[in-house]
């Protein structure tokens, strides 16, 4: 068998796995399996890819080793170094930045080919499409982890006539692209860098903090589609594959995720949402009304005379990691034989799945861990709901207010309980920054300070009778 055979197999057994990895990825108990089966098909890919390499080196082996040996090296230093640091409510900015290095390696990948390789007509539409894909993608994703990570204000910029902005930014490109095609030269690839790279800004730029999610998984799908791109250009199947697999299981995601949003994908992709009505809203959030407030001894009174309680946790239960006295909690409800049930809604945290990662964490049983349509039916026959951290994902104006800026927007509908507690620090408003009517309701009262201290004095108040 010649080295290529074998690296073919090896690259389609590498695509089988990652076919079981997305599988395996698709629901919590097998998610574990699923990392496992991508981190084997990606160590047999890279093996594969460094033998082919060093066996069709121009130069010395030796030395075509060493520079791969390097540049692995500082990559596995500076990614372990990264991913050990990282906190869980970052890393939706890693996975941003991490989406702007396949744009980069694509553009990359795409200057080298149009001056190392052929100048057909097919090359060079593959060449001019991976760069301006890579392009659009590198500074988008800096965006989005400028934004996540609170270094640009999350509010959409909204340029006057944006759209026709981005419209004018396609069609020159398109002009660039005849220009590429009939006179090969470096400088139409060049001027569409530079538009692709201002589009890629512009575009993310427009999209304000409530879509973020979206925009992360969309940026996930271009940048499998720039890694499809490239894979073309080096006439690397597997890369090929592994681009359309990262292109559409991202697509897939951001549909599903405007659907539980309740927004259409074009009008997140145009950006510019919260804008209008947004701006109009009171910035931070005025108060509408009187608040109550309970402590954490009277929380554990309600909870110890409750026959059914629903938890909803939200992105404050990640940053005062209160998963897992909020999993001491339960287990004590349980056992004073409470029925406890978590409602988790498809964007809370900061990624999808970031909640159910946390309760998982913390060894919260899987079946007790419902989704907002299978508990948005309960909560009248619930006696205490307790929001923990949470804040846009149980705002009802997305429900009664048309001109609220999460207007449409699905939510948790914890109000319809008897008695609801939400544990927070302050009044302030969530990730959307807009205010919440919930916390004005007769039924609602506020438990405010770290959410984790808070569940540590319920707890205790419970033990202690
Ligand atoms: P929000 O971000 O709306 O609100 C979180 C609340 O937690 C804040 O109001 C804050 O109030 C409180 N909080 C923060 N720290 C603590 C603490 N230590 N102890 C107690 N409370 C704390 O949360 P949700 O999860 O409800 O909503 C998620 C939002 O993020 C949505 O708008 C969603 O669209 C967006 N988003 C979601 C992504 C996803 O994929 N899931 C990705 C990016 C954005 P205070 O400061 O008063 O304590």
């Amino acid at each position: 068998m010649t080295l290529v055979s074998l690296t073919n197999a090896i690259y389609l057994l590498a695509a089988v796995l990652f076919v079981l990895s997305l599988a395996g990825l698709s629901k919590q108990e097998t998610a574990r399996r699923g990392n496992v089966l991508g981190m084997v098909g990606m160590g047999l890919a890279l093996a594969a890819v460094v033998a082919r390499a060093l066996n069709e080196s121009q130069r010395a082996v030796g030395v075509t080793a060493l520079l791969i040996a390097l540049v692995l090296g500082i990559g596995v230093v500076v990614g372990t170094w990264r991913a050990r640091r990282v906190e869980m409510t970052q890393m939706p900015e890693l996975i941003a930045i991490l989406h702007s290095f396949v744009g980069i390696a694509a553009v990359l990948v795409g200057y080298n080919s149009y001056l190392t390789g052929t100048h057909d007509g097919v090359h060079l539409v593959e060449v001019f499409l991976g760069v301006l894909i890579g392009a659009v993608t590198f500074t988008g994703s800096v965006v989005a982890f400028l934004k996540l990570s609170a270094r640009m204000k999350s509010a959409p910029l909204t340029l006057p006539g944006r759209n026709l902005l981005n419209l004018a930014a396609v069609l020159v490109s398109c002009g660039l692209l005849a220009w590429f095609l009939a006179e090969p030269s470096v400088w139409p690839l060049a001027l569409m860098t530079l538009i692709a790279l201002a589009l890629g800004w512009h575009l993310v730029a427009a999209i304000g903090g409530g879509d973020m999610p979206v925009v992360v998984s969309m940026l996930n799908s271009y940048s499998g589609w720039a890694a499809a791109a490239a894979g073309f250009m080096l006439s690397n199947d597997l890369l090929i594959v592994t681009g359309a697999l990262v292109g559409a299981s991202g697509a897939i995601l951001s549909y599903i995720m405007c659907r539980a949003m309740n927004r259409s994908f074009v009008s997140v992709i145009l950006g510019g949402f919260g804008a209008e009505e947004g701006a109009a809203a009171p910035a931070g959030g005025g108060p509408v009304g009187e608040h109550h407030e309970m402590s954490a001894a009277d929380v554990a009174e309600a909870l110890a005379g409750a026959r059914s309680v629903v938890i909803t946790p939200g992105y404050g239960m990640a940053v005062a990691k209160a998963q897992y006295p909020v999993a001491d909690l339960v287990e004590k409800l349980r056992a004073r034989g409470v029925e406890v049930r978590f409602g988790v809604h498809p964007v809370a945290g900061r990624l999808p799945g970031h909640m159910n990662v946390l309760l998982a964490e913390a060894k919260v049983p899987y079946d007790i861990v419902l989704e907002m349509d299978e508990i948005n039916g309960d909560f009248d026959e619930t006696d205490v709901v307790l929001v923990i951290g949470a804040n846009d994902t149980v705002n009802p104006a997305a429900l009664d207010d048309p001109s609220s800026p999460i207007a449409g927007m699905p939510v948790l509908e914890v109000w319809n309980a008897k008695q609801v507690v939400v544990f927070k620090r302050s009044m302030a408003t969530g990730y959307a920054g807009v205010q919440n009517p919930l916390f004005f309701r007769d039924n609602t009262a506020m438990l405010f300070g770290d959410a984790r201290d808070q569940t540590e004095k319920i707890v205790a108040a419970l033990a202690a009778g």
